[in-house]
């Protein structure tokens, strides 16, 4: 016995002498080879070695060793490498019966090597005999060729059989006197007749040495094999003397073996598959392929989904067959309700073994182009099974096999239903990984959002708490979780008859509700979802949105107040200049033209302060950044305003030194004029109103000072908001729209300077800008 060494550590067998593998080639050739031949797991593509020592002597058994996690690919190309005999099994070096099952193997070997030895000698006497033609040796012959427990077969020179013992006529069927004179080759259905003809040429080639081959002959109820030894023996009737021996039970064993070895291997692999990617339509996809070809010329993958049916995968054996199967995928996507073998299986729940005809085919079709389509990928026969995990119902597992091949059995329903099982707890994990992680990220997302969000069960006890909720509602999540929320938020009970709950899949318009939290009031817009579990509210706060509510229409009351009144004087002047008689009235035809121009322009000014506040929100504006000589400018603007005083002494400038900043002359000007105004309403007629400039360090500061009625502390900060009026008692009978003091701080801003006030109720109030100091 010899095991080849391929320096593998691990190969320790008792009794056995290690070669390398050319020494165990060079053995064989010389016909020195051991019966029994380990190749080491180290060995470099074992069965390249395999398939050259079998070319040399297929009766040399052998087996190769692989590391356990190898075994099930090493078996699977053992099972499809061509030139391969029978006697060559697989195993792990790890396996503890190894050395007992070589030891087996190698006398069981050794037998069959003595056995054919002994036959062909006798062939060679036999034939000796046959030769010389002697009557004795005839008889002798003619008894040892009966009583041979094995079928012998002579064949003359040209091939035709001159001898057939009663063993032949017995195994293959035919009588002597049927097979005499024959050509051996149209006695036997060979599945390669090619292998006899190799064997008779080798046999007389190396003459006097038999030759060995397993040929398997086709029958009716499937295939017989039979070792074959063939030797050369001479000339005349007999130049060669074929031996066969029925093997059909140890070569059916030992595929049996390999099937199952090849099956295992397939589960393994389809394992492998679903344990790598966690892409559901990777692993159905690499699933899909390791069946093919071994155990199906196409697979199918469907996956039962919220919508229906969804095909993830598809693998076919050619790319025709492939091209087929998609086209039927876009044109015929399965549908629950189809008579497409998937759908029936998932109807029914069960594994489906289906052997098919063109009738049968056409009732698994939807219309007869479906059909024409499946025709081309030719169904012969199919395995269905459902993916089935804690009793739910995934989807199924199509198995394909074309005519050509032998259709699904038992035992292939059998393994698809193993390979389905594993695909459907591989399924059934994917899916609850996703959705472990969709909760996470939902849980995330709740963390996040600004709406304060909680969870109440059916007995109203808090579920889940988020931070919004934490901050808005000043209670820890801790601390809420776990209690019923009338315990947590007092007010709960008295509010939530008034909290609109919907159901899933509805809208609930959120309702504001006062919560009253210790000393605050808190006005929360909130609203809740049904769900089996209880009940989820959403709500935020909703004082901000009361304040934009209340801006939205103050801008209303304003703005229609302000365009009320002098479109009111408009009309008034109009109608008056309608009446009959005006027309000589000429001083009164001017003092109401007069009029209508004044509140035409109140207007125009009214308009363009509400599109000029439009603008500054959203940014648009364009201002100059030039040098401005800011006391030329203020010098303009108290000239212009004092113009329109009945007493101009009323607003002074006090005398400085130019000053030059950077900025928009024309803005600047508008926001001193706006000052001026607002200081002029806000006083008595007749207290002065005072623009001075400060030259500071890096800036100039400019002020408007009067002695008017003056600011509260608590509004000063609020006035140069939009829209926003001081006390409006105060103001009663003052127009305004709460705009000018908007303009002129965004101005300000956008020029890259500041707006301010220092004021005293009843003393009066200093206005001041500054803007960034020219060098
Ligand atoms: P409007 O004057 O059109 O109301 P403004 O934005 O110019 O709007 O001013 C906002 C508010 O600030 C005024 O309504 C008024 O209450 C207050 N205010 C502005 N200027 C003065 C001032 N010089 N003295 C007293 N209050 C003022």
């Amino acid at each position: 016995m010899v095991a080849p060494d391929g320096s593998d550590p691990e190969l320790a067998l008792p009794g056995f002498a290690l070669a390398p593998p050319e020494e165990a080639l060079r053995l064989a050739e010389r016909d020195e080879a051991p019966d029994v031949i380990v190749v080491a797991a180290a060995v470099d593509d074992s069965v390249a070695f395999a398939q050259r020592l079998h070319r040399v002597d297929r009766s040399i058994a052998l087996v190769l060793l692989a590391e356990p996690e190898r075994l099930p690919s090493l078996t699977q190309s053992v099972m499809f490498a061509p030139f391969l005999g029978p006697d060559v099994g697989c195993r792990s070096a790890a396996d503890p019966l190894l050395a007992a099952e070589v030891a087996e193997l190698a006398e069981q070997a050794a037998q069959r090597r003595r056995f054919r030895a002994a036959l062909a000698s006798a062939g060679a006497q036999l034939t000796a005999a046959t030769l010389e033609r002697h009557p004795q040796a005839r008889r002798l012959a003619g008894r040892l060729l009966d009583d041979a427990p094995l079928a012998i077969v002579a064949l003359a020179a040209d091939g035709t059989v001159s001898a057939w013992n009663r063993r032949s006529a017995e195994t293959l069927g035919r009588l002597e006197r049927e097979a005499v004179g024959q050509p051996l080759e149209s006695l036997l259905t060979l599945a390669e007749p090619d292998e006899l003809r190799t064997l008779l040429e080798r046999a007389t080639a190396q003459a006097g040495e038999p030759a060995t081959a397993i040929l398997e002959l086709r029958e009716d109820g499937g295939s017989r094999f039979f070792e074959a030894t063939a030797s050369a023996t001479g000339t005349g009737d007999a130049t060669v003397l074929l031996m066969l021996r029925d093997e059909t039970a140890r070569v059916e064993a030992a595929r049996e073996r390999e099937a199952a070895r090849a099956e295992l291997s397939f589960l393994v692999e389809a394992g492998d598959a679903l344990a790598a990617p966690t892409r559901i339509e990777d692993a159905f996809g690499v699933l899909a392929q390791v069946a093919v070809p071994w155990f199906a010329d196409a697979t199918i993958v469907d996956l039962v989904e919220e919508a229906g049916l969804r095909r993830v995968a598809v693998a076919g054996r050619d790319p025709d067959l492939l091209a087929t199967l998609e086209e039927v995928q876009r044109r015929y996507p399965p549908s629950p309700d189809s008579p497409q073998p998937a759908a029936r299986t998932l109807r029914r729940a069960a594994p489906l073994l289906l052997q098919l005809d063109k009738e049968s085919l056409r009732e698994t079709c939807v219309d007869e182009e479906h059909y024409a389509l499946m025709l081309r990928v030719a169904p012969r026969s199919a395995v269905v099974v459902p993916l089935v995990a804690r009793g739910r119902t995934l989807g199924a597992l199509t198995f394909i096999r074309r005519s050509g091949r032998d259709p699904y059995d038992e035992q292939g329903v059998e393994l698809a239903r193993r390979v389905g099982e594993r695909a459907a707890i591989h399924l059934d994990n994917v899916q609850l990984l996703k959705t472990a992680q969709d909760r996470a990220r939902a849980a995330r997302v709740l963390d996040a959002i600004g709406d304060g969000v909680f969870l109440l069960d059916r007995e109203e006890r808090v579920l889940l708490w988020n931070p919004a909720a934490e901050r808005a509602l000043g209670v820890a999540s801790a601390e809420a979780v776990g209690r019923r929320l009338g315990d947590v938020l007092s007010a709960w009970a008295a509010l939530a008859p008034a909290v609109p709950v919907a159901a899933v899949g509805e809208a609930a318009r959120p309702e504001t509700v006062p919560v009253q939290l210790g000393e605050h009031e808190l006005w929360l817009s909130i609203a809740g979802i049904a769900l089996e579990e209880g009940t989820v509210y959403a709500f935020r706060d909703a004082a901000s949105e009361a304040a934009l509510e209340r801006m939205k229409s103050d801008f209303v009351a304003t703005v229609s107040h302000e365009l009320r009144t002098p479109l009111a004087s408009v009309y008034g002047a109009a109608l008056t200049l309608e009446r009959p008689g005006i027309a000589d009235d000429v001083g009164r035809r001017r003092q109401l033209t007069r009029l209508i121009v004044e509140e035409g322009e109140r207007l125009a000014q009214l308009v363009d302060d509400i599109l000029l506040a439009s603008t500054l929100d959203s940014g648009r504006i364009d201002l100059a950044r030039e040098l401005v000589d800011v006391r030329d400018v203020a010098v303009r603007a108290v000239e212009a305003a004092r113009a329109a005083l009945p007493d101009p002494g009323r607003v002074r400038f006090r005398r400085s030194d130019p000053a030059r900043a950077v900025g928009d002359a024309q803005r600047i000007r508008q926001v001193l004029a706006n000052l001026i105004d607002n200081a002029l309403k806000y006083s008595p007629p007749d207290a002065p109103v005072i623009v001075e400039l400060e030259r500071r360090t890096a800036s100039i500061r400019v002020w408007v000072r009067d002695e008017g009625i003056g600011i509260p502390a608590s509004e000063q900060g609020r006035i140069f908001e939009k829209f926003y009026r001081a006390d409006p008692d105060l103001t009663r009978g003052v127009g305004g729209t709460g705009l000018g003091l908007y303009i002129c701080r965004e101005l300000v801003r956008q020029m890259h300077g500041r707006i301010g006030v220092e004021s005293r109720v009843g003393k009066g109030s200093s206005f001041f800008f500054e803007l960034p100091r020219a060098a």
